[in-house]
């Protein structure tokens, strides 16, 4: 038997008990007579006692036979602070050669040096908290949708190319010179066929891959929790879904989200919030104040098509050098503005703004009230198309929440965001593109406006879709989808997409939609940033075991990396890029 215990385990009620442990040596202190070590597994740290010197290195994994003892100086920060193991008898289970960085709480390791040695890492207990909590979520999400009697069934990795929406990874095939499979996005056209085939309750908690430009805090691949629902309406699936995130909440981590959780249209958040995934752990809204400012001679907003605002509380006070960096801020691309308007609600009353010389302190006040500013506060105003001042709004109100302490990642604040157009037009490639994805179904009754040729009439058209949102974060979404032949035929069509090759890429769909297709509608979940929001972490790399870095690389076993040339030529590819 290597171990009678955990690393985690013992405590005072132990005392006096022969215990075996067995772990890695954190920290070795020689006192001449004595030597102490941390020993450490996954689940704690436990102080040996050891007489003499005996060889000790640092991740060391030994064996160690001793007696409980009281601690005379206790160490209250470990839950086995109590206690320390005299040592009468060990082994070395294996040596260790010096490890790269410190394997504690926290590192001394760098970003990429940890990435090298991630098995080290993993052994720190930050990692191991994030990796915990992920089983912990993922066992709740089985346990709750079994209960509501869905099935776990899996759908294959190597399927068809379709990219439409981000780019595919692909697979040559030997067996099939010169042809690909496409690892799945999302398994979002089989799911829909399971529905087709009556397993009218799926999920999965599934790897997707997108081999997309890795923006912050993207990986290549990630999980999803997948489900699907067949004879749903929209509300049944956001009931489903609300009760599975509160049981979450609830098991994982002791906290209750709100019941029922709040819903916004998009419109909505994008007018009050500018953005679809708002943070509402607090206010700040965006007012729109283009009235106001009309017919005053400034011709920056005379001739602008939206004017709008928030009120930062209690920020009147900013300097002359803080509103130049502020500017600053927002003139940089990630915003994209242009400059940027203030008015100092200041706390006598009186107003000072960057454009006195245009409206007086009557239309000032209009303005702040409108905005709900109070004395002390601070009106930013930004301007120009409505949409993308909206967002850039969005962007400063989160900018200034962030500064004013108002996103404590240990509040909860989840919504819904519903009624999402269908389609949203690109003006860059001349057509339009499904705001969620071509499965999609127009809402029923905007069904006569999907029919239509005019443009106008195609953007009024919404959508039965849905996003989850939660501190400012998308983690999930889904909608309520198509599921007749005719009118998913229709959906190519007003994508652009031709018949010929709608009928090449997704056939298969449109003919299972022929056989007997139920309604059904679902939803994904991003596992891996439910993990992290979960964690309260803002970065999802923490709670995936091994993940790539920004350039799509594992560093630790160096991929992607070249094949030989036996294997290029049995798949039939050439390659620009000679290994050398
Ligand atoms: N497959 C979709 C996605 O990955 C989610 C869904 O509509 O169920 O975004």
């Amino acid at each position: 038997m290597y171990r009678t215990h955990t690393c985690g385990e013992l405590r005072l009620t132990d005392k006096g008990k022969t215990v075996t442990l067995a772990g890695w040596v954190q920290t070795v202190r020689s006192f001449g007579s004595m030597t102490f070590v941390d020993l450490r597994d996954r689940y704690g740290i436990t102080q040996l006692v050891f007489e003499g010197t005996p060889e000790m290195g640092r991740e060391y994994v030994i064996q160690a036979t001793g007696e409980v003892l009281e601690r005379s100086s206790k160490n209250p920060k470990i839950p086995t602070g109590d206690i320390e193991i005299k040592v009468t008898e060990f082994n070395y289970l294996n040596k260790s050669v010096t490890p790269p960085f410190t394997i504690e709480e926290k590192s001394d390791g760098g970003e990429d040096l940890r990435a090298k040695y991630r098995y080290l890492d993993l052994r720190r207990p930050p990692l191991q908290r994030a990796l915990a909590l992920r089983h912990r979520l993922a066992q709740e999400v089985r346990n709750y949708l079994d209960g509501q009697g869905f099935m776990e069934i899996e759908t294959p990795y190597l399927i068809k190319s379709t990219p439409e929406g981000a780019r595919d990874f692909v697979v040559p095939s030997r067996m099939n010179p010169g042809q690909f499979y496409a690892l799945p996005q999302s398994p979002q056209t089989f799911k829909q066929l399971l529905m087709v085939a009556g397993y009218d309750r799926y999920f999965q908690i599934v790897r997707c891959f997108r081999d997309e430009d890795l923006r912050a805090d993207r990986q290549p691949e990630f999980t999803q929790i997948d489900c699907e629902m067949s004879f749903v309406e929209q509300e049944d699936v956001l009931n489903m879904f609300e009760g599975m995130m509160r049981t979450m909440f609830h098991n994982a981590l002791g906290v209750d989200i709100p019941n029922p959780i709040p819903r916004m249209s998009w419109y909505d958040a994008m007018d009050r919030y500018g953005s679809d995934k708002p943070d509402i752990r607090f206010g700040m809204e965006i007012h729109e104040i283009t009235g106001l400012t009309r017919g005053h001679g400034f011709g920056v907003f005379d001739g602008s098509e939206y004017v709008g605002a928030i009120a930062v509380p209690g920020a009147s006070e900013y300097t002359r050098k803080q509103l130049d960096e502020l500017t600053e801020w927002v003139k940089r691309p990630q915003v994209g503005a242009k400059g940027l308007v203030y008015i100092k609600c200041n706390t006598d009353g009186t107003f000072k703004s960057s454009i006195d010389k245009f409206y007086g302190p009557e239309d000032l006040g209009a303005m702040a009230a409108a905005c709900e500013a109070k004395a002390g506060d601070l009106v930013l105003v930004l301007c120009g198309a409505k949409r993308k001042t909206q967002t850039m709004l969005g962007v400063l109100r989160v900018e200034m929440g962030g500064r004013l302490g108002y996103r404590d990642p240990k509040v909860f604040a989840p919504l819904w965001i519903v009624d999402f157009p269908l389609l949203e037009w690109s003006e860059e490639d001349g057509r339009f593109y499904a705001m969620h994805h071509p499965f999609t179904a127009p809402k029923p009754e905007h069904e006569k406006w999907f029919y239509s040729d005019k443009k106008e009439d195609l953007e009024r058209v919404c959508a039965n879709a849905y996003d989850f949102v939660l501190n400012g974060t998308e983690l999930g979404g889904g909608s309520i989808r198509i599921h007749d032949a005719a009118m998913q035929s229709r959906m190519f069509e007003v994508l652009g997409i031709s018949k010929e090759d709608a009928d090449y890429k997704f056939g298969f769909i449109i003919n299972a939609f022929k056989f007997g297709a139920p309604p059904h509608g679902g939803l994904a979940f991003g596992f891996d940033r439910v993990c992290a929001l979960f964690g309260g972490q803002e970065t999802i790399r923490d709670f995936i075991a091994f993940p790539k870095n920004n350039q799509g690389r594992d560093v630790m076993i160096d991929s992607p990396s070249l094949i030989d040339q036996v294997q290029m030529d049995e798949l039939c590819l050439e390659s620009t890029v000679k290994a050398g």
